[in-house]
């Protein structure tokens, strides 16, 4: 028998709650279950905990939330015992992190690595999901919990001949565990979003030579890390609920608050002023800390946008590669902003080229490199930072099929249809953490756990089986959802927050526009009302 018809034969794990991914999201689910006494497990499709910090290892990786912003709020003693050494730490460091949380809550017996969720299918007579994994592994559990983050289904482009490519390539997502030799080779990244930006500087030190292809042009700001002294190590422990209590306060949950002041009230050399101030601070200051009418009035917002285009030209010698690199067709802030280190100085390196593929593009990839419109460029590796099926990606690729059969791929083709972004109607005992606030990840994620756990502990103690979002609930809330997107320039450019950087994806903002506190306060009413707007049965 092979090992798939072998695991099949096998009993299933009988649970209480599945949760897919052992991401933080997923981590901190299996800790609230646990606690509350069911019998929880996690099914993580990759070899360790971790999530995105496991699966993004590409040189240059970090966060670019402030670490402890980023840290769980839940345990005193681990926000005691664990040390960040940046202000904006690196994958290592976050993927050490999140198996330190793994062990110190002794988790890990409770984690099953490498099984990677193929399917999952709810009988509607039992109210249990049945569930399978790729390798024939089954599992039936009351609940299913999707923890597979946002930004988990990698994406590749639909550029023919990728398969015929003889040297390296990698998709950054899926990056290797041991390191990659780039010493002397001749290196593409397609690509210049968040994941590249971070990439492309550490590539180019270690490359020959490095040609970057560029579609889009992108905002990226400077990131200005910084380690962290002990005595700042004491400072940010003693402060922790001043964070939180910050975080909390903020729309994005990020620790920077938008500026309440409308740009053109306040006098132009005020204004210079206010955005050199905010350019000179570390982190997403340049974009959560500026005039909060950037994101909706378009005049405030090509100001700003202008200011940052000088900043970037001033840092690259060359004017034809900087007028390349600075960005024309959509606002600031309309797609998610990298934040760079030497991202910019990297195209004044002798052995870096920046090719623009949005007016010569990529006709093909060839077995010794890439072939555009314009000309062929030999490659002995290929690096693709092409990004995500971001949100629904994920759990689409799954067979996941509610009470009637139906898979969540049909059910969203017309864009996600959630109640609260927690359940889709028809998927009963199904919750979605995390799945779409725009949101720092961490703060929005302990909510999410912990109201997902109060929400079965709720249920046990009424002695319901079932529980399912109302097809009208659904409907109010998402109309909801979009009328909150009207006026957003985040609407009016391409992006994974649109899903359109996936062809045949619907077009839709596929964040919750109304920010994290309107969201927050939201879920616990709906809580204190009896959990209104969902149904419930034995
Ligand atoms: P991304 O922002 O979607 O960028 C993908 C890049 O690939 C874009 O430049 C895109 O060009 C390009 N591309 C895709 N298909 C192409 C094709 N056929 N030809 C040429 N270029 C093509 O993906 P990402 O950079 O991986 O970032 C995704 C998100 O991950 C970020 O926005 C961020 O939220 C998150 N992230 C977070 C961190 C962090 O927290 N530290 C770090 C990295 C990423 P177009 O723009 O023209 O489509």
């Amino acid at each position: 028998m092979n090992a798939v018809a072998d695991n099949r034969a096998q009993a299933p794990e009988e649970l209480d709650a599945l949760i897919i991914g052992a991401g933080v999201s997923g981590l901190y689910q299996l800790y609230c279950l646990r606690r509350l006494g069911l019998q929880a497990v996690i099914y993580e499709a990759g070899g360790g905990v971790g999530g995105t910090w496991y699966w993004n290892r590409y040189p240059g990786a970090r966060f670019d939330s402030e670490s402890y912003s980023y840290i769980y709020s839940f345990s005193r003693e681990l926000l005691e015992e664990w040390d960040w050494s940046e202000h904006y730490s690196a994958q290592p460091e976050n993927e050490r992190y999140l198996n330190f949380v793994a062990d110190r809550f002794e988790l890990r017996p409770h984690i099953r690595c490498n099984a990677r969720v193929q399917s999952a299918r709810f009988d509607d007579d039992a109210n249990r999901w049945r569930i399978e994994t790729a390798d024939g592994r089954c599992a039936q559990a009351r609940f299913l919990i999707s923890a597979v983050g946002i930004l988990s289904a990698h994406h590749m482009p639909d550029i023919p001949g990728i398969e015929d490519f003889a040297g390296q390539s990698f998709h950054t997502a899926r990056w290797p565990h041991e390191p990659v030799d780039f010493s002397g080779k001749r290196v593409g990244v397609i690509g210049t979003g968040a994941t590249a930006i971070q990439l492309i500087p550490h590539v180019a030190e270690q490359c020959g030579e490095l040609t970057v292809f560029q579609r889009t042009a992108n905002y990226a700001c400077p990131l200005r890390n910084s380690t962290i002294t002990p005595a700042e190590q004491r400072q940010i422990k003693d402060d922790y609920e001043a964070v939180f209590a910050r975080c909390r306060r903020t729309f994005a949950a990020f620790m920077q608050e938008f500026d309440p002041r409308r740009t053109f009230d306040v006098p132009p050399a005020e204004r210079r002023a206010f955005y050199e101030a905010i350019w000179s601070q570390p982190g997403f200051t340049k974009w959560f800390g500026a005039f909060h009418d950037i994101m909706t009035d378009p005049a405030a917002n090509e100001e700003y946008a202008e200011f940052v285009r000088e900043k970037i030209r001033e840092r690259v010698h060359d004017p034809v590669t900087a007028e390349l690199l600075v960005p024309r067709d959509h606002p600031f802030g309309a797609k998610r902003i990298p934040l760079e280190t030497g991202y910019y100085e990297t195209f004044n390196r002798p052995n870096v080229r920046l090719v623009d593929v949005k007016s010569a593009p990529i006709e093909r990839v060839t077995a010794n490199g890439v072939q555009t419109t314009a000309a062929h460029y030999d490659l002995d590796v290929i690096i693709y930072a092409t990004g995500f099926d971001a949100i629904t990606g994920e759990l689409t690729r799954m067979d996941i099929r509610g009470a009637d059969g139906r898979s969540i791929a049909d059910a969203w083709a017309d864009g996600p249809q959630t109640y609260l972004t927690l359940q889709t109607a028809g998927f009963p005992n199904l919750f979605i953490i995390n799945g779409a606030v725009f949101c720092n990840f961490t703060r929005c994620a302990e909510v999410v756990a912990e109201w997902v756990r109060d929400c079965v502990a709720w249920m046990g103690a009424r002695g319901y089986a079932r529980i399912e979002a109302s097809p009208a609930a659904e409907l109010a809330w998402t109309e909801h959802a979009e009328k909150l997107t009207e006026g957003m320039l985040f609407t009016k450019t391409d992006s994974w927050f649109m899903g359109s950087n996936v062809k045949g994806k619907k077009r839709t903002f596929l964040f919750y526009a109304g920010g994290a506190p309107a969201f927050r306060e939201k879920i616990a009413e709906v809580a204190a009302r009896g959990y209104e707007g969902f149904e419930f049965g034995r």
